[in-house]
């Protein structure tokens, strides 16, 4: 090869092209080879985030170039190509349009909304069509409702998992409820195209496991939501019996915390903001928040979910009401699909 100094400028920019499709080629070598590793961890029960062989990487690299680059220089390419590795992987596979509940992991970042409650055919008739307008294409709303006095409407249970798919199937959308048993999973399970495991089961393990088990037959997802109570590595680790038992398309859903701000704030809980970085460090698995629940007031909810999706989260879930003040359950901190339209509008000119 020729000395450097020798080519001419059109010469040098196509060894250029050479070495950057070279770069493209081996990043994306690399990442199918990281997910095999991350299928064999997974498979022998092992964490598959691991701080010491990222930094093992880095002072084989370093003691390698470092004449050439600085660790610092390294460390900065490193971080991107160590978190597109983490995250690359699912998006393998990915169609021009979603065709099953999981390619909608695909199409980032994803708004869900819906009642917090299905109560009548006339609201879902009034709210899904207005979310259909604006385009959403998951919504959400509780048929079995983990309420926490027994004295409270407990929702329309069988009546309201059919009225969800009636009108997910008239707008094609995709529909997320919660299960709070294996015995309602096993009934409505083919009603339903995202499974929500709720922040009072997330500590239910043998729970996790049923639907990990049976979410791994077809890939369903599985949004499970934090504890209100439990800790970032405590969820983390709930997490894990549903990707061990064999399905890897978790989503974890931030839903707010109990802390003391509840004692005299108009919140609800703490939200958990942060938490996003977090779980985007130490797992390759989707993020999510829900400021209707995190805040427990529909007039922080945009300004939390705008929030959110620039920390990052693939998504949000917003309890959306066409007439909260007259919800059955969480109207204070439902809003309007009209008011969503803020935050829709501000994800397109994003
Ligand atoms: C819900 O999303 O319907 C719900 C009950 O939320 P959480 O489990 O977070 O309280
Ligand atoms: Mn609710």
């Amino acid at each position: 090869m020729k000395k450097l100094n020798n080519y001419n400028i059109d010469e040098l920019r196509s060894i250029i092209d050479n070495l950057d499709e070279q770069i493209i080629s081996f990043i994306i070598s690399r990442n199918e080879i990281s997910y095999e590793i991350i299928k064999i961890k997974r498979n022998s029960k092992h964490d598959v985030f691991d701080k010491s062989r990222e930094n093992q990487i880095l002072n084989i690299l370093n003691e390698k170039f470092r004449t050439k680059i600085s660790i610092n220089e390294i460390k900065d390419l490193y971080n991107v190509i160590l978190k597109y590795s983490k995250y690359s992987h699912t998006m393998l596979d990915c169609p021009n349009k979603p065709q099953s509940a999981r390619d909608i992991l695909c199409f980032k970042p994803y708004v869900i909304a819906g009642p917090c409650t299905v109560e009548s055919d006339d609201q879902m008739n009034k709210t899904i069509s207005q979310l259909s307008d604006l385009g959403i294409k998951i919504i959400r709303g509780g048929t079995f409702k983990p309420r926490t006095s027994p004295d409270s409407f407990q929702g329309l249970e069988s009546e309201g998992i059919n009225l969800l798919r009636k009108y997910a199937d008239k707008y094609d959308m995709f529909v997320v409820s919660e299960f709070l048993d294996e015995e309602q999973l096993a009934l409505h399970y083919d009603s339903i195209d995202i499974i929500q495991i709720g922040s009072r089961n997330m500590m239910n393990f043998s729970f996790l496991k049923k639907v990990g088990k049976k979410t791994a037959t077809d890939n369903k997802p599985v949004i499970l939501k934090r504890g209100y109570g439990s800790t970032i590595n405590e969820f983390i680790q709930a997490g894990r019996y549903i990707t061990q038992s064999g399905n890897e398309n978790v989503i974890l859903c931030l839903r707010g915390i109990r802390t003391f701000e509840q004692i005299d704030s108009e919140m609800r809980n703490t939200p958990d903001l942060a938490g996003i970085l977090e779980l985007k460090d130490k797992t390759d698995l989707n993020v999510i928040f829900d400021p209707s629940h995190a805040s427990g007031n529909s007039k922080y909810v945009i300004d939390l979910s705008k929030a959110a999706l620039s920390l990052g989260a693939d998504g949000v879930m917003i309890e959306t009401h066409h007439d909260p003040e007259n919800a059955l359950v969480d109207g204070f901190q439902s809003i309007t699909p009209k008011t969503l339209r803020e935050l829709i509008n501000f994800i397109n000119t994003k």
